[in-house]
């Protein structure tokens, strides 16, 4: 059985800082990851990271920028321990090798983004998470000694000790199907996002919901689960994101009737408010008949207005993304967007530390946590630094508890109950609908009724389909008998982690009876302080998702109205 002090689930940004840390701090470190690692979804972040590193920028504007962001939801401890340690986390990037952008004087480029009122995004052209994550990578290599990695593990469950605290997990080797106990001290999920319950969406097929499931299902909070975040700019094709860098560089949003509508719904940033204004925006001039494109449901997104050079240096990516999946030229003609499903800002409730309050032992970072640093509006490039500061954090402080206890004899019953679970899942009659079928509705539903917008109908529509199809996902039919890269089961394991994510989802958007940021509710358009200046939070029980509330954490800035 391997044991190890920190047990980390996932190898993206997150993972893989909070391994770094650990190491240096001496901790024996088991990282497993159910694709390689610099597949894991990092690798797609074009647009950049933020931090207020240049003289004139400070962390409090930083800081001040994120809670207007968040629409006053985010935790302002969190966010200020955040902003705080970002500049020096960009520059330890910068000396461990990732090429970032520079100006023409040598120094650190910045780019600006949506919500900032500086100019505090650093960039490796539009493949800045692929240029971290492989210099990551590549600094693992040097505590080998300390680290194993378990490449194509898929972790099934988390063990809960008899004292009520995380002893581990267990996990599949997917090369062979073989099953592990994975005994640890500590363990750090960094399972990333949930962005397959929507279709489209612009998250990478192994974002599934994992880890905040599997932490619902031994006794963690979920919260802020209702704020999912639509980008603005995603192909109408196929979901594909065209980086927030293009507006970050110049490009205009135009409606059909030729308009540069954003004057109308932010007068003062236009293009670069914030991501929940703009999606909402442009949903608005769809849905009033102004859309652009054939069939009026897109919106263009003008970026022949940046000049070619630049486009070529900065946004080379979505060149080809644009001529690949749209045919379009985009430094010649605009392209049709509209926006998308993008992001999570909910997750396993944590504390700065990473530390999920009510299970000992085990910690979250990055898109599966909800620290919460955004509320009900995430950022722009404040994701990537999310997953860098939280991951060390957790990394340092699971590191410092293991050099402290001894190792716990995780009990072992655990794994026949998750072997047998997949015998079962394995020999199931060809009878229930497809994987693929339930999780197509799942998507393209949620997609409908829990989106932009948001009615009481259409999300009570919602739930009762959600929970049709958390019964129906039960007898999914597999076709792979088989041991050897069974994905077919693997699948049936995300479709159940996605179903009872996207119910919470769901209740929470229900609950919340207000607007605020991501959360737009057509019949109750206002933001609403004296009810809802408040976290939602979910346990899971026999009879089903129990609410709960949390205070939110105020230290400087007081809630005012929110105009970009
Ligand atoms: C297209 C795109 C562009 C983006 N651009 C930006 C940007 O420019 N700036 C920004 O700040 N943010 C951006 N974001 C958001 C940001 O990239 C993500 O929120 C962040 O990278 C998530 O990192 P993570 O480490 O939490 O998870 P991920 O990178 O998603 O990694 C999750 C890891 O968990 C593993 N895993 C999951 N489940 C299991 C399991 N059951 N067993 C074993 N392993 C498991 C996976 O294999 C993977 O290694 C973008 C997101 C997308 C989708």
């Amino acid at each position: 059985m391997p044991s190890h002090d920190v047990l980390i689930i996932g190898a993206g940004l997150a993972g893989q800082r909070a391994a770094l840390e650990a190491a240096q701090a001496g901790a024996s470190v088991a990282i497993l990851s159910k694709v390689h690692p610099v597949r894991s979804h990092s690798v797609a972040a074009a647009g950049g990271i933020n931090a207020a590193v240049k003289v004139t920028d400070s962390w409090e504007s930083h800081a001040y920028d994120t809670v207007k962001g968040s629409d006053f939801l985010g935790d302002q401890d969190a966010i200020e321990v955040m902003c705080r340690e970002a500049p020096g986390e960009v520059l330890h990037l910068e000396h461990i090798g990732v090429t970032f952008h520079r100006d023409e004087t040598g120094q650190m480029d910045a780019r600006a983004f949506g919500g900032a009122s500086a100019k505090r995004t650093f960039y490796v052209a539009d493949i800045t998470g692929q240029a971290i994550l492989h210099v990551l990578y590549e600094q693992l290599t040097k505590y080998s000694d300390q680290i194993d990695k378990y490449e194509e593990w898929f972790s099934t469950s988390l063990i809960l000790n008899e004292d009520g605290s995380c002893g581990g997990c267990i996990a599949r080797d997917i090369r062979t199907g073989q099953m592990e106990v994975f005994n640890a001290k500590s363990t750090i999920l960094a399972n990333g996002g949930a962005g397959q319950i929507f279709k489209p969406t612009t998250n990478a097929l192994i974002c599934t919901a994992d880890g905040m499931a599997q932490a619902y299902d031994i006794g963690a909070e979920l919260m802020d689960m209702e704020m999912i975040q639509y980008h603005p700019t995603c192909l109408v094709s196929n979901g594909f994101l065209i980086t927030e860098g293009a507006r970050g560089e110049g490009a205009h949003l135009i409606n059909g009737n030729g308009e540069r509508f954003m004057s109308k719904y932010a007068p003062n940033k236009l293009e670069l408010a914030s991501r929940d204004v703009v999606s909402r925006a442009e949903q608005t001039e769809i849905n009033e008949g102004r859309g652009a494109g054939p069939n009026k449901d897109g919106i263009y997104l003008d970026i022949t207005v940046v000049p070619k050079k630049r486009v070529h240096e900065a946004l080379r990516e979505i060149v080809n993304i644009g001529k690949d999946f749209s045919g379009v030229d985009i430094t010649k003609e605009p392209i049709l967007i509209r926006p998308g499903q993008h992001y999570i800002m909910g997750g396993v409730r944590t504390n700065v530390d990473g530390q999920v309050p009510n299970v000992p032992g085990l910690y979250a970072a990055g898109e599966v946590a909800c620290v919460s640093v955004h509320g009900g509006n995430r950022l722009g490039a404040n994701s990537l630094l999310d997953t860098l500061i939280f991951g060390k954090r957790s990394g340092a402080h699971a590191a410092a508890r293991a050099s402290d206890i001894p190792m716990p004899q995780a009990p072992t019953s655990r794994l026949e109950v998750d072997r047998k679970k997949l015998e079962k899942i394995i020999s199931r009659e060809r009878t229930g609908r497809r994987i693929s079928e339930i999780k197509d509705e799942l998507g393209t539903t949620m997609n409908k009724n829990c989106a932009v917008y948001r009615t009481e109908e259409n999300l009570q529509e919602q739930l009762e389909i959600v929970r049709r199809l958390k019964e129906e996902a039960k007898t999914a039919a597999i076709d792979d008998k088989g041991t050897i890269f069974n994905q077919d089961v693997l699948g049936a394991l995300e479709l159940e982690y996605m179903m009872k994510t996207a119910e919470t989802i769901v209740l929470g958007a229900i609950e919340r009876k207000e607007s605020r940021g991501a959360q737009s509710r057509a019949d109750f358009p206002d933001r609403d302080d004296e009810k809802f200046l408040k976290h939602f939070t979910f346990t899971e029980s026999d009879s089903g998702p129990v609410l709960g509330e949390a205070p939110i954490t105020f230290t400087k800035w007081e809630p005012e109205v929110r105009s970009y």
